[in-house]
């Protein structure tokens, strides 16, 4: 099936950006994945094609108009249309592992990407926009964003990866961060390869990396280990206590 992404952008040239590139980019090439964006400024209404206005009650900066938002989503996003609404916004609820596959078994999305102050928060309710922050910080509009939630969308698309078990032991995937790793050379400025991982013993390496997983998530994410609701693809016995 093929994923389909219609961007609203006012630059549009910011895209497929590096998505045009390595796993990504093959996957265009295949035509297994479309980006299309879409510039925002083509639905402007008057002579001057603005697409911002001064914000109601005062402060600074500009708002993204309505009316201008309002018909270019109509335009690339009809009735019928079942792909999500996405709104990158710092406001949003944070992007997860599991809502990137969730997005990842649907048709595509259509993104919204604020720039200025933001949208106007009537376009927000009248077009059912789905608020999406990539993280608890400012960018100056959200097509960064939107190039990382495609990137994280992309790549768990059946047959993107090269390497179809490289994906299922990652960070979040379980529930909790992932293992160190070590290649080559066998010692580094003097540090070895921990001696478990080349005793060929399977299942001592599979218990070592479970215990660094469950180590660094109690260090740096306990957040993690809190959560009560198990990923969709979670087995009972790898959910976080
Ligand atoms: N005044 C807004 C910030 C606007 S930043 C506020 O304080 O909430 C301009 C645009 O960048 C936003 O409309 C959004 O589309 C994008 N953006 C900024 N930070 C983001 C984040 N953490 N996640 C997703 N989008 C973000």
């Amino acid at each position: 099936m093929r994923f389909c992404a219609t961007v609203l952008t006012l630059y549009p040239e910011m895209f497929p950006g590096h998505l045009g590139q390595s796993l990504a980019g093959r996957a265009i090439e295949r035509g297994d994945v479309e980006i299309a964006p879409v510039n925002i400024r083509d639905y402007a209404n008057d002579k001057h094609r603005s697409v911002d206005d001064t914000p109601a009650g005062g402060g600074a900066g500009m708002v993204l108009k309505p009316d201008v938002l309002a018909a270019a989503i109509d335009a690339v996003s009809p009735d019928g249309d079942t792909r999500p609404r996405l709104l990158m916004s710092p406001r949003g609820k944070p992007l997860t592992q599991a809502r990137v596959r969730d997005l990842a078994d649907g048709p595509g999305v259509v993104i919204v990407c604020g720039r200025f102050e933001g949208v106007d928060q009537r376009v927000i309710e009248a077009r059912n926009l789905e608020e999406v922050s990539v993280g608890d910080y400012v960018l100056s509009g959200g097509e960064p964003a939107a190039l990382v939630l495609l990137d994280a969308v992309i790549r768990v698309l059946p047959g993107v990866m090269g390497n179809a078990a490289s994906g299922t032991h990652e960070s979040f995937e379980t529930g909790l961060l992932e293992h160190p790793h070590y290649t080559r050379p066998q010692v580094f400025e003097g540090r070895e390869i921990p001696a478990v991982l080349i005793s060929g013993n399977h299942k001592a390496i599979d218990a070592w990396r479970e215990a660094q997983s469950r180590a660094l998530t109690r260090a740096r994410r306990p957040d993690l280990l809190e959560l009560t609701d198990p990923l969709p693809d979670r087995k009972p016995d790898q959910v976080a206590k």
